[in-house]
């Protein structure tokens, strides 16, 4: 037995878990076999990959069923997703052509198409393609365990001892087949944020701490772990006195995630009964069930850009209103701001062909891409007012630095409109459809006053105001020390922008990261923020932390923070306030 030892990774799925390690390395049997070099019969191969293809098809869909009943539509969507990706003209077919003119095993031609597929996506310069990747091999594998007759390979549904899974990788098929019961949480080698995967654990509600690196080697079988889902730590080995410790949290945790369900159904306010609008942030049509089922009240963010990013070409005028329909019907009636494409950055669309650039995220992106290519932003435009028929639809631009860039997108929202108009297709008249949009530039924020008498909302983007403000670079790990909402510049921009809707009779909301944080939410109830717009999982936490808080105590707070130097102290005069708050919570 060695001594304690804690190692850190991404936390995708919250949660205390302590349990045994059980280490998976699937296919180990696998890899190697197979090409025995020299004669390949070519008709035979071809007859395996056929025969490992229908095999593979039909054990997806039968998982994508079971998976339909126990977790639902977005999660089963996943594994049919793999089924058809089966019959992609770019994924079989040049697997059949390796085997005919090349000479290649089945096996040998399923492992470069699926390589050079994989490696497409990751080569792409974003990280939810990248992730894509992991669907691939994960098909892949599925087609070589076929190949080689072992016809599924470890299940992990048969998993019947309460562990702890320690793996290289989990790839979306293996994580819907885990039981809850049993597998108490995961923790990967390789693996990312948005993975399919992280996105499964969660629905699970199975902790999970992925990306841990070349740490795991060190977890052997049978070794006590603690993880924590939510911080992305997993200690090997613990101490006695660490147990202990985490045993008391982890029934704090589950304590407190019981406490949080009879907040679902309850509306947003205060103690004082100063109510404020719970919207989610959306990527995915799928996405809107889940917001729907968690009462969002509405939808304040639609990332569109995510329907661009899944096809293969730009999505037509008629595709895109599908979608934008279908997501409007979801929310039967309550609000859905859709956000204008906001590709660039570190969103990639390749067929764009967008210029490599130096510094991407101030470089030609957004609404930069949409009022350069304005028949892009149009057909979007278009699209939204097309489905504003449907449901309370509301437009959002991205990246607006100043009153030229939103005149422009609005004569272009104008234009979409009395082109409609006169083709007598019926939208919601102007006084039903808000336009409004992002604060995310510090010079909007310092032109909020003027933009405020124009556009009909705010909405403010702390994810890239922080980025901008601090000029530090969100994705790059090296400055992310100070990376930080609290940073009071960062907060006399909120107030700013805030205080000039409000002054001219708009309503200011807020989309980016900290809407979703429960240490900001006595800071931004205190500034006034109408608003909420977070990851739907987080609305619950945020709607009880609400629930503690005196609006007007809260007021006063905030303007004691907008006095302060550091972001420390901003944190420190929160986290202090958060604790007699959550004392509150635990004696009720
Ligand atoms: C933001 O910048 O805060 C935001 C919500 O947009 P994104 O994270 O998509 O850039
Ligand atoms: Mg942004």
């Amino acid at each position: 037995m060695g001594t304690e030892h804690v190692i850190r990774g991404i936390g995708v799925s919250p949660g205390i878990r302590i349990g045994r390690a059980m280490v998976y390395a699937p296919g180990a049997g696998t890899e190697a076999e197979s090409e025995a070099s020299g004669e390949v019969n070519s008709e035979a191969e071809l007859a395996l990959l056929q025969q490992a293809r229908q095999q593979s098809e039909a054990q997806l869909l039968e998982l994508a069923e079971r998976t339909r009943e126990t977790l639902g539509e977005e999660q089963a969507g996943i594994l049919s997703g793999q089924a058809k990706f089966l019959a992609d003209p770019a994924f079989y077919p040049p697997m059949e052509k390796k085997i005919r003119e090349e000479g290649a095993s089945a096996q040998a031609a399923v492992r470069a198409v699926v390589e050079h597929t994989a490696g497409r996506f990751e080569a792409l310069n974003n990280a939810y393609m990248q992730e894509r990747a992991a669907d691939i091999r994960d098909l892949g594998q599925r087609l070589l365990t076929h190949l080689s007759g072992e016809g599924g390979g470890m299940r992990l549904s048969d998993i019947k001892d309460e562990v702890i899974l320690v793996a290289h990788d989990l790839a979306p098929s293996d994580t819907v087949q885990l039981n809850k019961q049993y597998v108490l949480a995961f923790v990967t080698r390789a693996g990312g944020k948005t993975s399919h995967t992280a996105l499964l654990a969660r629905s699970l509600g199975i902790a999970a701490v992925v990306g841990a690196g070349e740490q795991t080697a060190a977890i052997a079988d049978g070794d006590w772990l603690i993880v924590d889902g939510a911080e992305g730590v997993c200690i090997i080995r613990p101490e006695e006195t660490t147990l202990a410790q985490y045993r008391q949290r982890q029934e704090v945790s589950e304590h407190e995630e019981r406490e949080l369900e009879a907040y679902r159904s309850r509306p947003a306010a205060s103690q004082d009964g100063v109510a404020v609008e719970m919207a989610a942030n959306i990527g995915t049509v799928q996405e809107a069930e889940a917001a729907a089922e968690r009462q969002a009240e509405g939808i304040g963010l639609y990332r569109t850009e995510f329907l661009f990013m899944d096809a293969k070409r730009l999505p037509t005028e008629e595709e895109q209103a599908e979608a934008y329909c279908t997501v409007a019907r979801q929310m039967a009636g309550k609000p859905v701001i859709i956000r204008t494409l906001d590709i660039g950055g570190d969103k990639a669309l390749p067929y764009l062909q967008l210029p490599k650039e130096e510094n991407p995220f101030l470089g030609y992106r957004a609404i930069r891409i949409g009022l350069d290519r304005k028949e892009l932003l149009l057909t979007q435009l278009r699209a939204i007012l097309r489905a504003s028929s449907e449901g309370r639809l509301k437009i959002m631009f991205p990246m607006i630095s100043g009153l030229a860039e939103w005149r422009q997108a609005k004569a272009l929202y104008e234009q979409a409109r009395t082109e409609l108009e006169a083709e007598g297709v019926a939208i919601a008249a102007p006084a039903e459809l808000e336009v409004g949009i992002m604060v995310e530039i510090p010079s909007a924020a310092l032109q909020a006053d003027r933009l405020a008498r124009e556009v009909d909302f705010f909405s403010i983007g702390t994810n890239d105001l922080v980025q901008y403000t601090l000029a530090v670079d969100r994705m790059n790990e090296h400055v992310a020390y100070l990376y930080d909402y609290f940073h009071p510049a960062v907060l006399q921009l909120i107030h700013r922008v805030i205080e000039a809707a409000h002054h001219a009779g708009k309503w200011a909301g807020m989309c980016g990261g900290m809407a979703g944080d429960p240490l900001a939410a006595p800071l931004l109830l205190g500034l006034g923020l109408d608003e909420w717009s977070m990851d739907s999982g987080a609305i619950a936490r945020i709607k009880q932390v609400l629930s503690q808080l005196d609006s007007t105590e809260c007021r006063k707070l905030a303007e004691e923070l907008l006095e302060l130097d550091t972001p420390d102290e901003v944190r420190a005069a929160l986290s202090q306030l958060m604790t007699t708050s959550n004392e509150q919570i635990q004696q009720q």
